[in-house]
């Protein structure tokens, strides 16, 4: 059984069809990487998957139970589903670890001992341990981004969902996160990246997923999606970014 399946999801906004009849599934481990013009519909799609977002038709099964069950925890389902922001969204008023502790201790009920140990292996993790008593507003982009990441592995999550996390940071600091994330598809961890860093893509991404006005117009591994594209918009999609 795959870990995502989402089957013929549809999304109007009001009038307007965002998401047409979308079917995916995921395994677990796999890394997808979602591209697309501005607009297409990608980061609707990834937050449906946390619920984030409504949908009105078609559903979405995390190992095999639907989302939108009547029984459905809602907060437990998206510590299990973690997703990282083009924009961080740190809590400003709180210190790095209580960025990454503060979910873990309310939601998952751990000890603020236990939640700490953890919070400091993440930041190992990501490079910024000795950060970690700092305020988001003294830390670069990158830092701030590789505590977003920190902060969502802290939930333990089953899946990742990222959501242009490099588009706002300068070039230098690119690479930092992108890094932080290579090691995280190497660990197994199962994610779905919208992003159009295309080495990103090439070097970890078991599947491409092209989209445009809220269809997927396209899907395969990397070394298929660039080197031969069948769709025309998937072809002129490229040719703008490559
Ligand atoms: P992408 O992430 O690919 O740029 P989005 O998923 O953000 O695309 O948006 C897809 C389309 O839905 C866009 O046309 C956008 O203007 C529209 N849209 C996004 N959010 C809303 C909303 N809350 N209400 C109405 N339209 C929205
Ligand atoms: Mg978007």
């Amino acid at each position: 059984m795959s870990l995502i399946q989402i089957q013929s999801l549809n999304k109007w906004y009001g009038d307007f069809h965002v998401l047409k009849n979308i079917s995916e599934n995921v395994q677990k481990g796999e890394v997808l990487v979602i591209c697309g013009p501005s607009g297409s519909g990608k980061s609707t799609f990834i937050r449906c998957i946390n619920r984030l977002e409504d949908f009105q038709q078609g559903t979405i099964l995390i190992e095999g139970k639907d989302i939108k069950a009547p029984d459905v925890n809602i907060n437990k389902l998206r510590s299990e589903i973690g997703i990282v922001f083009q924009q961080f969204n740190l809590y400003p008023h709180l210190t790095v670890l209580k960025n990454v502790t503060l979910a873990p201790i309310k939601v998952r009920n751990i000890t603020r001992d236990e939640a700490e140990a953890t919070a400091l292996t993440l930041l190992e993790r990501v490079g910024i341990h000795d950060q970690a008593l700092k305020y988001p507003v003294e830390l670069s982009g990158g830092q701030q981004q590789r505590v977003a990441i920190a902060r969502a592995l802290a939930m333990k999550p089953k899946i990742m969902l990222f959501d242009e996390p490099t588009s706002a940071l300068d070039p230098e600091m690119i690479n930092e996160v992108l890094s932080v994330m290579k090691d995280l598809a190497r660990d197994g961890m199962t994610m779905l990246c919208v992003t159009h860093e295309m080495g990103f893509a090439r070097e970890v991404a078991d599947r491409v997923v092209f989209m445009d006005g809220g269809e997927v117009i396209e899907q395969g591994p990397p070394d298929v999606f660039f080197t031969n594209p069948k769709h025309q918009r998937t072809q002129a999609f490229l040719k703008e970014i490559l």
